[in-house]
């Protein structure tokens, strides 16, 4: 078929709009597919960043996997403005159960060796034996550890010769149902909180050194304030918050479903007589939040997306901060300090104070004063 579409990376507001919505193994993905599975009904697609294999596989059955609140909405867009269907769209979350019927399953390959492993675990449990499974990924992304991968949870495996610096990973289901070893758990230093993470969560195997660094910095108040931790991870920063503030109220936000899912787990073990203070929420950074209606912002910002190293989430997370904050409300972020974020926080609030900084990081502070 014609296999032309136009296709958007979201956020759709971001500065660099030269940065494609789709990539070589994509197409390498689809040819491959047309070629050899052209009697396919169903398939269940895994990690299609903004729905390009979503729109080219329009016509099947789609079972669409996504850890990413932003993959999930930029697919639906993606097939609106190519004019075409989502009646057989299935969209799910990266910890729901795989639907045990499909002809087949293709899958970028995650960064995240662990995620891949929870994928594969996931497919091989869900999936009868001989489904063809066919990743595909960057060359430089294709380590042995990640075919690996793939003899260990899926069953034989091969590669393909590299296209356009793509590569594609071709296995076969065996029937058997392997298990991968998530969440993880590790001690939170400094605290007697237990932290558990899934698969694909920011920082999984210990304390990220930035957030260690802004503990310092957190507030301590018994008064009943309204904080957000913006992109939460695993919600270490609002579960220290909520430990040296009792009576806030917590909102802790990520666009990670297994973020989101790791910060409720570590709240409800950590902290259960405070749950009730606290919401969970899948969202791109504040969209839709109310303006003028919280008093602070924490936040240790992302610095890429879907392999790309940009700042525009972080500068969308800070205007979105200043419009949901209330007047004389804060925004406290940690960052970097070559990302001279300083600048930016000055510029979009008219004020930007230095709470604390050491060799790598800085701890800054700006009030919504307009
Ligand atoms: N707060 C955690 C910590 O300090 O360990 C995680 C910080 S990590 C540097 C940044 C987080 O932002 C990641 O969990 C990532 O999933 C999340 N994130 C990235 N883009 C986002 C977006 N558009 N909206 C909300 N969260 C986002």
């Amino acid at each position: 078929g014609d296999n032309t579409y136009t296709l958007e990376r979201f956020p759709l507001d971001q500065k660099n709009r030269s940065l494609q919505a789709w990539d070589s193994g994509d197409e390498y993905l689809v040819n491959y597919v047309q070629e050899h599975y052209p009697d396919a009904n169903s398939i269940l697609i895994l990690n299609d960043s903004f729905g390009a294999l979503a729109c080219a596989f329009n016509t099947l059955t789609v079972y669409s996997v996504n850890d990413s609140y932003i993959g999930h909405q930029a697919t639906r867009y993606n097939l609106q403005v190519n004019e075409l269907s989502s009646e057989s769209l299935t969209q799910l979350n990266s910890l729901a159960a795989l639907p045990n019927q499909v002809d087949l399953v293709i899958l970028k390959v995650p960064r995240n060796l662990g995620y891949l492993q929870h994928q594969l675990a996931a497919i091989s449990t869900a999936l009868p034996a001989d489904i063809d499974v066919i990743a595909a990924g960057k060359t430089k992304d294709i380590h042995n550890s990640t075919i690996k991968a793939f003899s260990q949870y899926i069953g034989e495996t091969s590669t393909s010769l590299a296209v356009k610096k793509s590569r594609l990973i071709i296995s076969k289901t065996s029937g058997l149902n392997k298990v991968a070893p998530f969440p993880v758990n590790w001690p939170l230093e400094g605290s007697e909180f237990e932290i558990q993470n899934h698969a694909n969560v920011f920082s999984r195997d210990s304390l990220d050194i930035g957030a260690r660094f802004f503990f310092n910095y957190l507030p301590q108040t018994s008064k009943a304030r309204s904080i957000i931790d913006l992109g939460c991870g695993n919600g270490v920063v609002g579960l220290m918050t909520l430990k040296r503030c009792p009576k806030a109220h917590v909102t802790f936000v990520d666009e990670s479903y297994m973020a989101v899912e790791s910060a409720k787990l570590n709240i409800t073990h950590n902290l259960p007589e405070q749950l009730d203070q606290c919401e969970f929420v899948q969202n791109d950074c504040l969209t839709d939040f109310q303006p003028d209606s919280v008093d602070l912002v924490l936040c240790n910002p992302p610095f890429h997306q879907a392999q790309a190293v940009t700042d525009h989430i972080a500068w969308q997370m800070f205007k979105q901060a200043k419009q949901t904050l209330k007047h004389g409300g804060e925004l406290r972020i940690i960052g970097n300090r070559h990302l001279d974020y300083h600048e930016k926080l000055k510029r979009m609030f008219g004020n930007c104070k230095l709470l604390g900084s050491n060799k790598k990081f800085v701890v800054l502070s700006a009030t919504k004063n307009n």
